[in-house]
């Protein structure tokens, strides 16, 4: 038995839309997921949010109804777009924590008047005003050699398939200094050696396999086209799943440019398969501090192009053209950004009346949230730790600083390998749920002697500073699964009695004069797409929910988004999680009308009021 949704088209004129869940005979079912064009169409949240029991407040409230009769993304996929009912995202104010937010690599730095100025970074500041400059002090060779040789001497890559291929070649030739083409005779590109196109290919096939929701959509639209003459700047890590999300929204008619938001995760080989298949893709791993930059604006300042949408995991990308090529945002018809740090700096844009563009922050939809930091946490924090270090995990005395989505992953997967496991938290909330988990509340301080591991999850700063790093153990594990680099006070690491010693890929020893030593993963980076890979059918609901806010944003008509930042309709969300049961064989549960009027609910949904916390 398949789950089928299917569009009532005498409801479609009503304000709430009647669309059914029906159990198919596998023969009425559509292959694979088994849901009509049309069901596209009809997942649409309606006017209002359609929580008739509960209001949203007003921080939540859907704007006001533009123009246009639904969700774009919805219509614009659906042959019944006419008839689709009325949907808006909602919006809501910074949802985020006061103090600012760091990504990877970089510090937003916040001014008080809500400007967002330069992401330091570890490797060298770069100073936006003066790029021409900077990309003309380049690293020497030698410089950049030593940056590709710390990487790709890696006694772990072979642990990943995709890094085996990646990293394999003795070529140390930095890619800006190569002449490539691909076999069509592009050389629109910038990767680490083209010739590895054929077994990025191959990843990019299997990934296929695990995200059927994109597949799903590629399906649907074909001949639809929704994303016809969209012209997307991205900037998110490359991997084979973001080969799939780039290949379904070519698929979906939109041309795509893509550089990678993080200097160490972009797997060579996929990227080769992209250019080799036409995309201009500008990453590589071990990028430079310079090079990173000079990849984005490789993407953006392009003779007879000019984007019209933004697809940005972070942030860097929005701030290039705000900062070098502002002009762009007047064709540029909205923002996508998948992450905390991202988001946040679009409320602060927001906030100071700088924002000039509709966002969709795709960070705060539920599934991206639940999915993305709470199970592909939960999944990839052993991998990266293991990958890394090939410790046993039961017994071993961990300590997590954060509990929220990702500190929850964490401790979950540690506490079933038999691991003793401490939390930190600063939310009596967050702590007390972790005390009813069984975990220890404690101080860092109180336990910074006796554990094995440190991990830190708050997307904060200095959570383990010079004076914790002293007085841990011999052979103490640490390692950061946040956002940032900046919660673990790495800096502070860098002084003369101290000796690094780097051990593998991604794996520092850091040596004090007494003979102590730490095992520092990934200098602080996020350690599971540093060290390992991610959960494929994760990245997929993440994957699927910024297409259709790219399809969203890209179809509204004018007016419907205004100058600010908005979530995916809930019934959006629940579409993405809709589109992902199928895999499961699971069988969902329908309302009878009884229980529809006794709940107050549409029997298609959405099934939870906008502040309902899953
Ligand atoms: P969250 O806000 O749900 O949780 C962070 C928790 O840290 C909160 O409960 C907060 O109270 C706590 N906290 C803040 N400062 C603290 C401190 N000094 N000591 C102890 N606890 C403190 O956020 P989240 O969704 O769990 O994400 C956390 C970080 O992980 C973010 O930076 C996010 O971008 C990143 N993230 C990483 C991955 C990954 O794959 N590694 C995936 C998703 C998100």
């Amino acid at each position: 038995m398949s789950v089928q949704v299917v569009s009532a088209a005498a409801a479609a004129a009503a304000k709430v839309p009647e669309v059914e869940l029906k159990d198919l005979s596998p023969s009425e079912a559509e292959p694979q997921l088994g849901l009509s064009a049309a069901a596209v169409g009809a997942m649409v949240p309606p006017a209002g949010g359609g929580d008739p029991e509960a209001p949203a407040p007003a921080a939540e409230r859907p704007p006001a109804p533009g123009p246009g009769s639904g969700p774009a993304a919805a219509a614009a996929l659906s042959p019944a777009a006419g008839k689709v009912p009325q949907a808006s995202a909602m919006k809501r104010s910074d949802p985020h924590h006061q103090h600012q937010r760091h990504r990877d690599g970089g510090e937003a730095l916040v001014s008080p008047d809500g400007t967002v100025t330069e992401a330091p970074r570890t490797v060298k500041k770069i100073q936006f005003a003066d790029q021409k400059q900077e990309f003309n002090k380049r690293p020497t060779k030698i410089g950049r050699r030593s940056l590709s040789r710390s990487i790709s001497q890696s006694s772990t890559d072979s642990y990943s398939s995709a890094a085996s291929y990646t990293d394999s070649s003795d070529d140390e030739t930095s890619p800006r200094d190569k002449q490539q083409k691909n076999s069509k005779g592009s050389s629109d590109f910038c990767v680490k050696n083209i010739k590895q196109a054929e077994f990025g290919r191959r990843e990019i096939e299997i990934a296929e396999q695990e995200m059927p929701a994109l597949m799903a959509l590629r399906k649907r639209a074909q001949g639809e086209k929704p994303l016809a003459g969209a012209k997307i700047v991205g900037c998110t890590h490359i991997t084979a799943q973001t080969a799939v999300l780039m290949e379904t929204l070519g698929a979906l008619g939109a041309q795509c440019r893509w550089a990678a938001c993080n200097i160490y995760s972009t797997l060579n080989e996929v990227a080769a398969a992209l250019a080799e298949s036409g995309f201009p893709v500008f990453a590589w791993k071990g990028e430079s501090e310079d090079d990173f930059w000079w990849c984005i604006d490789r993407c953006v300042n392009v003779e007879g192009w000019q984007p019209n949408m933004i697809l940005d995991d972070g942030g860097d990308l929005t701030h290039w053209i705000y900062k070098k090529y502002p002009n762009m945002f007047k064709k540029i018809k909205g923002i996508v950004e998948e992450s905390v740090t991202g988001v946040h700096r679009l409320y602060q844009l927001s906030k100071a009346g700088k924002l000039c563009v509709p966002a969709m922050n795709v960070n705060d939809s539920v599934t991206k949230q639940k999915f993305d930091n709470l199970y592909c946490c939960r999944e990839s924090i052993l991998d990266g730790l293991k990958r890394t270090t090939d410790m046993m995990f039961g017994g071993k005395q961990v300590v997590v600083c954060g509990y929220g989505e990702v500190g929850k992953g964490c401790c979950a997967a540690l506490k079933a390998m038999g691991s003793i496991v401490y939390v930190t938290e600063i939310d009596p909330i967050c702590a007390l749920q972790a005390c009813m988990d069984g975990f220890r509340l404690v101080k860092l301080n109180e336990v910074i002697r006796q554990v094995d591991i440190v991990i830190t999850c708050t997307g904060n700063k200095n959570v383990v500073t010079r004076e914790h790093l002293d007085r841990m153990k011999n052979s103490c594990i640490v390692c950061n699964m946040g956002h940032s680099n900046t919660e673990i006070d790495v800096a502070s690491l860098r002084t003369p009695e101290l000796t690094w010693e780097r051990v593998r890929s991604q794996v520092d020893h850091v040596i004090w004069p007494d003979g102590k030593r730490i095992v520092l993963l990934a200098e602080g980076r996020l350690l599971n797409l540093s060290c390992s890979t991610v959960p494929t059918f994760v990245l997929s609901i993440t994957a699927t929910t910024q297409a259709l806010a790219l399809i969203e944003l890209y179809n509204a008509p004018e007016g419907r988004y205004k100058q600010d930042v908005y979530l995916l309709p809930k019934k959006m969300d629940e579409y993405v999680a809709s589109l992902h049961l199928p895999t499961f064989d699971a069988h969902l549960t329908e309302l009878t009308d009884e229980q529809a009027k006794y709940l107050g609910l549409n029997k298609n949904g959405p099934f939870k009021p906008n502040y309902y916390r899953y």
